[in-house]
């Protein structure tokens, strides 16, 4: 899926659908509100009367609503504004994570409604399912005079099958080959469910969000280090998916042959080095990494705990981040040899420690990047505040509007 580069794009012409249109028009609308009938004439370089065509099955399905009254002192006429008719909608975002599970409520156009909320993830699939039932119709009990959700979008720590909505392999969670999408559908008959990766949606959203500064990046990488490591890679503006959609999985490639033992169950993974159980254990010099991260959160020790006593001036755990920080840029070197990205987004709770770690995390990349110009790929802090993982997943519910369609 690929999106509309709203400043460049081909308008569709006789003999293409008029789906092209209306998704090229959405997208426009989207990047310019609010928007005159006549500038967006010229943003498509077409003619008034296919405007008013379009505009008016848009308005009457409601995806467009007009809004107030602009200057348009040239004419002397006051054309009436176009804007997405973004509040009628709302999306519902779910980020399971190994220890807790988030939700959050969204307008189509990814404008939080809601507080965000969250329960603890419980490992059992079929009692974590009826929790999150319960509590996914609480929250649409809450918002009952928005007139309809568009869709469910679930982030999950693990490769999934996207047509069947199966988590095959969530080594954080101990999950295999769980159907999430057919308890779900049952329950929310009207509501299309989305299940995606967690690292592969936080690339998504880096590509579909609406800031300004996004627009220049086709070639991406998002990085998120949590419980595990999840990531999404974007080549020419695309999600690479692979074959079983399992692409892109670096947090389980090889740092040391014979090194750590991986929540995967094989030895020496990056995640075995830079998770947040890796980068604990090494402070308290033992390694939890074989047992689940939900034994740590019982210990009451967190990496922000962990960062927190760094920045207190506790020397051990300042060396803990360190060696993280290297472990860190070892991979992102690779995936900067592998990928030469235009852009890395970094995620996660060590990210707060990036003031911290950013040297170390650069010279461990200078150190094994096979050209200079490779050694200085940007690398954006995306801070937890932001939710990236939440982010990922209003965007696989918001995002297939806005897609440039396959054109045969
Ligand atoms: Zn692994």
């Amino acid at each position: 899926m690929r999106k509309i580069n709203p400043r460049s794009f081909k308008t569709a012409t006789r003999g293409t659908s008029r789906e092209i249109n209306r998704q090229i028009a959405l997208t426009l609308i989207r990047a310019h509100q609010p928007v005159s009938r006549a500038d967006l004439a010229r943003l498509m370089e077409t003619n008034r009367a296919n405007i008013t065509f379009l505009i008016n099955d848009l308005l009457a399905e409601g995806l467009v609503r007009e809004g107030a009254t602009g200057n348009d002192a040239k004419r002397g006429r006051r054309p009436t504004f176009l804007y997405l008719d973004s509040q009628q909608k709302c999306a519902v975002a779910i980020d399971v994570r190994a220890t807790r599970t988030y939700l959050m409520m969204t307008d189509m156009i990814g404008q939080q409604i809601e507080n965000i909320s969250s329960f603890p993830t419980e490992p059992d699939p079929e009692k974590f399912i009826a929790t999150l039932v319960r509590i996914i119709r609480q929250l649409l009990e809450n918002n009952r005079e928005i007139a309809g959700c568009e869709g469910i979008g679930i982030v999950v720590p693990g490769m999934t099958d996207i047509k069947t909505g199966r988590v095959l392999h969530a080594p954080t969670l101990g999950w295999q080959n769980v159907d999430l999408l057919t308890p779900l559908r049952k329950e929310f008959e009207d509501i299309p469910i989305h299940i995606e990766n967690s690292g592969k949606a936080c690339a998504l959203s880096q590509i579909w969000a609406t800031r300004s500064d996004v627009h220049a990046h086709n070639d991406l990488v998002f990085v998120s280090v949590s419980d595990g490591v999840g990531v999404g890679v974007v080549i020419g503006g695309e999600l690479i998916r692979g074959r079983h959609n399992t692409a892109g999985e670096f947090g389980h490639l090889p740092l040391a042959i014979d090194g750590l033992p991986c929540s995967c169950g094989a030895n020496g993974c990056w995640e075995a080095y830079i998770s947040n159980l890796a980068t604990v254990s090494r402070y308290f010099g033992k390694n939890l990494a074989q047992r689940r991260p939900r034994a740590l959160e019982t210990a009451n020790f967190t990496v922000e705990d962990l960062i927190g006593k760094a920045r207190a001036g506790d020397a051990k755990a300042l060396a803990a981040l360190h060696l993280t920080a290297r472990y860190l840029g070892l991979g992102l070197a690779s995936i900067i040899n592998a990928i030469d990205p235009s852009q890395i987004y970094l995620g996660g709770e060590i990210t707060e420690a990036w003031d911290l770690i950013e040297p170390q995390v650069r010279d461990a990349i200078m150190e094994r990047t096979l050209i200079r110009d490779l050694g200085a790929t940007p690398i954006r802090i995306v801070p937890a505040i932001e939710y990236p993982r939440l982010r990922g997943a209003v965007a696989l519910v918001t995002a297939p509007a806005f897609a440039a369609p396959k054109v045969a």
